[in-house]
């Protein structure tokens, strides 16, 4: 069995048990990184490191009692602390001590965990440097983080820094997938945003996949040149778009429609974000030339400036399928 950050943090992982083997682990790290590139991961990864009965190439097993522990979060040498709410306060620091002076074999390394550090409040900060100062015991702290600004500047200089490298379009799918979305979902959001956090917070819009679906009929439409795509958008389109934010939204899914045809044009259909256009878009390019679909494009990356000089959107969005509908035919 092997864990999976063992391929996502490929550096980091190797890094970490070189460091264990020569026993050069740190008191404290701060593991920085856009959610979903698997700073919470790493840092059990690396506690199991630490305390894996029968390591393979300094590499946990993920089968011993104790990887198993960890995996659980239920290892009394492995303290996980995380935000309640918005915060994190001091009273979770305190126990955090409690925890640690209470056990009773001295020599014994002890990994403490902190998700979301940048939300201890000024007193838990405060309290959790003094840890950091007079470590009881061998201790080793991961403070874990996507927002590094927010920490006091005294408790990064206590810590050293590891950023986790962003996640590529397939990893941040994959992990899109695995929160149920469909892969063409995934596909969608890897295409709008590299964080997972975002992502999700995209997918949760009112009304996000009935605009994908209003805004893949358009483009059919468009490339149909059938006329009907300029009633769509006040129709089908305005009613869903209320806000600015989803105005923005719209545009870009209108790029990335377009891109695909691009893509078609251009023979990279496995690059294709809304596959379920992929036939007709097949169809339509065998006739198309590139020049058509190079207007096309251009016209609609022009889309946001217009936006951003505050035309009215419908002005912007029938504008635009008027032109497309010329530029196909
Ligand atoms: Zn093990």
């Amino acid at each position: 069995m092997e864990a999976k950050i063992e391929q996502t943090q490929k550096l980091l992982t190797s890094h970490f048990s070189k460091l264990i083997k020569e026993n050069m682990l740190a008191h404290a790290y701060l593991l920085s990184g856009p959610a979903g590139t698997g700073k919470t991961a790493l840092a059990l990864w690396i506690a199991q490191v630490v305390f894996c009965r029968n390591p393979q190439d300094s590499k946990p097993c993920q089968q011993c009692d104790e990887c198993l522990r960890i995996k659980d979060g239920n290892h009394p040498d492995v303290v996980v602390v995380e935000p309640e709410g918005m915060s994190i306060k001091v009273d979770q620091i305190r126990y955090l001590k409690s925890e640690f002076s209470k056990s009773g074999v001295e020599s014994r390394q002890k990994i403490f965990i902190i998700k979301g550090a940048h939300k201890m409040t000024m007193s838990a900060a405060n309290s959790l440097l003094k840890f950091l100062e007079e470590p009881a015991g061998q201790v080793t702290a991961f403070l874990l983080t996507d927002e590094p600004n927010k920490l006091l500047p005294t408790i990064i200089s206590r810590c050293q820094l590891f950023e986790l490298s962003e996640l590529t379009k397939n990893q941040l799918v994959a992990q899109l997938v695995e929160k149920g979305f469909s892969t063409k979902i995934g596909n969608v959001l890897a295409a709008l945003t590299s964080s997972v956090n975002e992502a999700t917070a995209i997918s949760e819009k009112e009304n996000f996949e009935k605009l994908l679906s209003v805004l893949e009929s358009w483009s059919n439409k468009v490339i149909a040149k059938d006329d009907i795509a300029f009633v769509f958008i006040q129709s089908r389109l305005l009613p869903l778009v209320k806000t600015k934010e989803e105005q923005e939204l719209v545009v870009k899914l209108v790029i990335l429609l377009m891109r695909d045809l691009m893509l078609v044009k251009f023979d990279e259909q496995n690059e294709v974000i809304f596959n379920t256009n992929l036939k007709l878009y097949q169809e339509k390019m065998l006739i198309f030339t590139t020049r058509q679909v190079v207007d096309a494009l251009e016209l609609c990356l022009g889309i946001p400036k217009k936006v951003e000089r505050n035309i009215s959107f419908q002005n912007v969005m029938e504008t635009t399928t008027l032109r497309l509908l010329d530029i196909f035919s």
